[in-house]
């Protein structure tokens, strides 16, 4: 019985340990992929501008403005991986402040549309009829956002459609992204929140990632006193929400 016991012990060690490995080794190789793309579409358009090949003044802001916004999803892959040390030591820290959910979650669709219609996309904001507050950090909070924005992005295929809807229900703020991608099998339902899960862990895999994006997301909502949760959207697509408690002033 005990070499039996030991023996299984001994496999299922092994076996975790490899699957580890394996997890690691893709997670380098998908991160560096991740951080290539936005690299090169900066380069792209640095060098246009510095070569003048684009005599149109609106084109080279436009050109500026995704190379504005690139870097941000360069800093948010940058912080994503630096988060998740940090969050493994626990050590990430937060300066809370009161902030307008709304705004902050408007500049930054705002910060992404033009790049985004630039790749086919639709967008669309919908905000609350007066602003709403919460407790936050607001560089978490927007890493939090643009973390499910990106997935929108990320896992779309023929319908390029992304809405961000922020409201309030009685003392909750709801924080809403939804697409018309390819969804979410109910069997990973409740594995996207774990580190390191992909649904398609495949190196051919055609969308990047590094199955640290929901993670992050959702222990910073946690740790803000909030939660995310994922719904299935009717007629195809994720819905991802994260709910925060308001703030009121009274
Ligand atoms: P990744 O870097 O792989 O995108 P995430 O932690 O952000 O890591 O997401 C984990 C997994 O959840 C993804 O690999 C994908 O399979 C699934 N997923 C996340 N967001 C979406 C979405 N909007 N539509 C479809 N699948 C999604």
């Amino acid at each position: 019985v005990s070499i039996v016991t030991g023996g299984t012990y001994v496999l299922n060690t092994l076996r975790s340990e490899m699957d580890l490995a394996r997890k690691k080794t893709n997670f380098v190789a998908n991160v560096s992929h991740e951080l290539k793309t936005p690299l090169t579409s900066i380069r792209m358009f640095a060098e246009m501008l510095r070569e003048r090949r684009q005599p149109d003044l609106n084109k080279q802001d436009k050109y500026l403005h995704i190379m504005v916004s690139e870097t941000e999803r360069l800093t948010r892959l940058i912080n994503n991986v630096l988060d998740f040390s940090r969050m493994e030591k626990g050590n990430k820290l937060y300066d809370k402040k009161t902030l307008n959910a709304s705004s902050i979650c408007e500049d930054l669709l705002e910060s992404q549309r033009l790049r985004l219609e630039q790749n086919g996309f639709q967008v669309n904001f919908t905000g609350p009829p007066a602003p709403v507050y919460i407790e936050g950090d607001e560089e978490s909070l927007k890493q939090a956002v643009l973390n499910l924005l990106s997935n929108a992005e990320k896992y779309s295929q023929n319908v390029k459609k992304i809405d961000i809807e922020v409201s309030r229900l009685e003392d909750n703020i709801f924080l809403t992204v939804k697409d018309r991608g390819i969804g979410i099998e109910p069997k990973f339902a409740q594995k996207i929140f774990k580190e390191f899960f992909r649904a398609d862990e495949s190196l051919t895999s055609k969308v990047r990632g590094s199955g640290l994006g929901l993670t992050i997301s959702k222990k910073i909502i946690n740790d803000l006193g909030g939660d995310i949760l994922y719904y299935p959207r009717k007629g195809g697509g994720s819905i991802f929400q994260i709910k925060l408690p308001a703030k009121d002033f009274s």
